[in-house]
């Protein structure tokens, strides 16, 4: 089977080369390999495996296995809601051009996973990496994501225990569709994980700073169910309803009750959706309204270390923490990067 895959691999990587694919960014990609020590030729930079990822937060945990061995396209553009994004009939074009395609799965990509089925080449896969990375019992379920909706709660990559997991699973894919660069790619993983050690120990003793009764999320985007889990804060409840509608002025009133009873310091809303609904709340309950939290939408400018996964969680844990009153000098300690080359594409 392994073998009969690389067969394969190498097959569509030679016909890749026949038929001259790769679009108009090719001088970034072979630049790639500048930096190492044996220039690759023109045609071992053509068989680079060609991945394409969905939200922005994959596509940058990809990028920290795959490095410059890989070519990387994200498909949903950052800034977009992620939860109904439907591309574009043109996209599947690239689609048909890719080896993978890592999405997370959890049912939060249907219409890309559905133009992908229908646009990819031979051999190509669909990787749910989320999907992978939880057993179907531990799916979270809430008022955004009901259970009788068929949608499970898809954000697990807040969670850094869980992004580990989806870099250990592009790891071992990229490993056995790629086996010549298989160490490459461990060693990636291992800074990877690394990081991640360094991040969660800087995570936990900021929010070590905070009274356990107080660590309480209201958010707007219910982008934190299995963050919460795994670091001890309580869900107190998201205001987005599951058709991304704004509540009811009956559930608002309600929300407004709870948080007044909670006595949370802090209600928390996105970039991606501004909720003027959040902010009414925050005001009538006397807490402070912080819109910045990010679930997707990486910070910073594409090529700059915060614009990466780690920089995302850097963000979101930096702003919680000091919204909740906290001391984040734990978490500001922690400089976000990436371990290998971030090549990317990242759509904006
Ligand atoms: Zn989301």
């Amino acid at each position: 089977m392994a073998s009969e895959m690389r067969l394969l691999t190498s097959l569509l990587a030679a016909l890749a080369v026949v038929s001259g694919c790769g679009g108009d960014d090719e001088g970034s990609t072979t630049a790639a390999d500048a930096g190492s020590a044996q220039p690759q030729s023109a045609q071992s930079a053509k068989s680079l495996l060609e991945v394409g990822t969905t939200v922005a937060p994959i596509t940058s945990i990809v990028a920290n296995v795959g490095g410059d061995r890989v070519k990387i396209t994200g498909i949903v553009p950052e800034g977009t809601n992620s939860h109904t994004f439907e591309p574009k009939p043109s996209v599947a074009e690239l689609l048909s051009e890719v080896d993978v395609l890592y999405v997370n799965g959890l049912v939060l990509e249907e219409p890309t996973k559905e133009l992908a089925e229908g646009s990819l080449k031979d051999g190509a896969e669909i990787v749910e990496l989320g999907t992978r990375s939880i057993p179907e019992s531990e799916y979270a379920y809430d008022s955004s994501f009901p259970k009788d909706g068929g949608k499970p709660n898809p954000h697990l990559w807040t969670d850094p225990t869980y992004a580990r997991k989806y870099a250990e699973i592009v790891r071992d894919d990229l490993s056995e569709r790629d086996p010549d660069n298989a160490d490459y790619y461990a060693g990636n993983f291992e800074r990877f994980s690394a990081m991640i050690d360094e991040l969660d120990k800087a995570m936990r003793a900021s929010f070590d700073t905070i009274p356990r009764e107080k660590r309480k999320l209201l958010t707007y985007h219910d982008a934190y169910a299995y963050f919460g889990r795994t670091y001890g804060w309580d869900i107190v409840g998201a205001i987005q309803v599951s058709d991304f509608e704004d509540p009811t002025a009956k559930e608002v009133s309600g929300l407004i009750d709870q948080v007044k009873a909670e006595k949370v310091p802090a209600v928390f809303g996105s970039e991606v959706f501004p909720s003027p609904v959040l902010e009414q709340i925050g005001k009538e309950a006397g807490v402070r309204y912080v819109d910045v939290l990010r679930d997707d939408d990486l910070p910073g400018e594409p090529g700059s270390p915060e614009h990466s996964w780690a920089g995302l969680m850097h963000f979101d844990y930096v702003t919680m923490t000091e919204a909740m009153g906290g001391d984040s000098s734990a978490l500001k300690a922690f400089t976000p990067r990436d371990v290998a080359t971030d090549k990317a594409d990242y759509p904006q």
